[in-house]
């Protein structure tokens, strides 16, 4: 146990995580001139990690030194010249004192970047935290945030697959995946190509409910269906039971289901509900049920927070000396005019690299970004732009090649999704941004002569 306080050491720079947006930071920072020294602290032992590999590293389709995009080992620290604190979690920070707090001591800072990303939420589910947290081999109910979770779910996968750990007796390999986000879609297809029988939960009446109108849902839960996975949609999970020994012949996770208030009615043929079964079994669970800001070091009442910190265009809070970036920081949406969290790696990346420039003296600002994202759903490829809750009139094109649904407000386009033809996916995200900063007007004209 370490209580050693630090005072005398007075970090010039210390950024607080290691992602996409800190690395991005440091680049920045070294690319334009600051000589100093950069303290880094992680609560990990690991190079900058990029957890939308995630999936790819469970599946196999991508080595494990490929999912550290800024080199691994500690190239990356090493080549920047980066004092990096590996395994020393920033515990609290006093923006008033400028100080952060680890295990190890108190240090104080001139300039600080919170750059510590998202952890997974746990849904108020009886019994889930404890299977999340369950210790060994024997554990079976996995979020997918970090690369060691992304390791631990695929030894899983491989120890139920080889049989060793008592799987149910005959039968294909059973697993459910706890929300239907782009994270839990993406899970799903890779468990479905691993040969299990997948249940998608979720606590909305559709899949991917902040990303896809329900006209674009409804085609992909027919098109997941068709493909074999199983569906429970507007369903609550109301507990999860582990197995008082997994080695038993038959043992699994017991699920619990509940009564969700204004939940879908499993009788409507325009759901996607299934049977509405109050408990079943399952050999594997992963969790993907959304994500939260990992700020709780914060001392409160200090700085400006909503969900996340509160940035201007150079990252800056409210507090002096103190930046954010990435999926701790709320910046501007470009469409919404609102300042929101945009969890996307590429925005994490902007916001680190906007911040390192500050810090170093060279300001240029990041403007702001627009929620987008890509994705298979089963074999179908479905991309979303813009916001699918805050529109006054739904249009539908299908041209043969794509479906879109396109969502308006006072006559300008606010948000849309393609689905099967996702070549254009980038057209439309340029025609968007340039709507948004006013640079056009016609987003039609793009979209036609991308088409023609
Ligand atoms: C499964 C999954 C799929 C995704 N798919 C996509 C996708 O398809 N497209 C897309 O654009 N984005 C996707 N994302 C989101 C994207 O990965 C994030 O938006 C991005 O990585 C955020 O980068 P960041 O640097 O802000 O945070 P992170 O990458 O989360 O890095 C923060 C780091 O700080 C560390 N840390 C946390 N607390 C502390 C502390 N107290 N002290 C020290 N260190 C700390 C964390 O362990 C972590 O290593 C996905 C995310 C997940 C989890």
């Amino acid at each position: 146990m370490y209580s050693v306080l630090v005072t005398s050491t007075l970090l010039p720079i210390a950024i607080v995580g290691n992602g996409g947006a800190a690395a991005e930071a440091v680049l920045a920072l070294r690319a334009n001139g600051w000589t100093g020294d950069i303290h880094l602290f992680t609560d990990n032992a690991h190079a900058p990690y990029n957890p939308m590999l995630g999936t790819y590293v469970v599946s196999g389709k991508l080595p494990l030194e490929k999912a550290f995009p800024f080199g691994s080992g500690s190239a990356f620290y090493d080549a920047n010249r980066v004092t990096a604190h590996l395994e020393e979690p920033v515990t609290r920070i006093d923006t008033e004192a400028r100080e952060l707090t680890t295990a190890r001591g108190t240090y104080r800072y001139e300039r600080c970047l919170v750059a510590s990303g998202a952890r997974p939420a746990v849904p108020p589910v009886a019994g889930l935290r404890e299977a999340l947290a369950h210790p060994g081999a024997e554990r079976r109910v996995f979020a997918l945030q970090t690369v060691d979770d992304a390791l631990a779910l695929r030894r899983a996968i491989d120890g139920l697959r080889a049989g060793v750990r008592g799987a149910a007796a005959g039968g294909a390999l059973r697993a459910a995946v706890l929300g239907a986000s782009f994270a839990g879609v993406k899970i799903a297809e890779v468990l479905h190509g691993l040969g299990f029988q997948v249940t998608l939960i979720e606590r909305e009446a559709s899949v991917l409910p902040l990303a896809a109108h329900p006209e674009a849902a409804r085609i992909l839960e027919a098109h997941l269906k068709g493909e074999g996975f199983r569906l429970r949609l507007g369903a609550a999970l109301a507990g999860v039971g582990l197995p008082e020994d997994f080695s038993v012949p038959g043992a699994a996770i017991r699920l619990d289901f509940g009564a969700l208030p204004g939940a879908a009615d499993p009788g409507d043929p325009g759901t996607a509900c299934e049977d509405g079964a109050e408990r079943e079994e399952t050999d594997l669970l992963v969790v993907c049920a959304g994500n939260r800001p990992a700020l709780d070091f914060l001392a409160p009442g200090q700085v400006d927070v909503g969900r996340g910190i509160l940035v201007d265009d150079q990252m800056r809070s409210s507090a002096p000396g103190l930046y954010a970036a990435g999926d701790v920081a709320q910046g501007k949406n470009l469409l919404s005019g609102r300042h929101e969290i945009i969890g996307l790696w590429s925005s994490a990346r902007y916001q680190g690299r906007a911040a390192g420039r500050s810090i170093a003296g060279q300001p240029s600002g990041y403007p702001g970004g627009i929620p987008h994202n890509i994705t298979h759903v089963g074999r179908m490829l479905f991309a979303s732009m813009g916001c699918v809750d805050d529109y006054d009139t739904v249009t539908t094109t299908d041209d043969g090649g794509s479906r879109q649904v396109r969502l308006w407000r006072d006559g300008r386009l606010v948000g849309l999704n393609i689905l099967d033809d996702c070549l254009s996916a980038g057209v439309m995200k340029q025609a968007f941004s340039r709507m948004a900063t006013g640079a056009t007007g016609d987003l039609e004209a793009t979209w036609t002569s991308f088409r023609s």
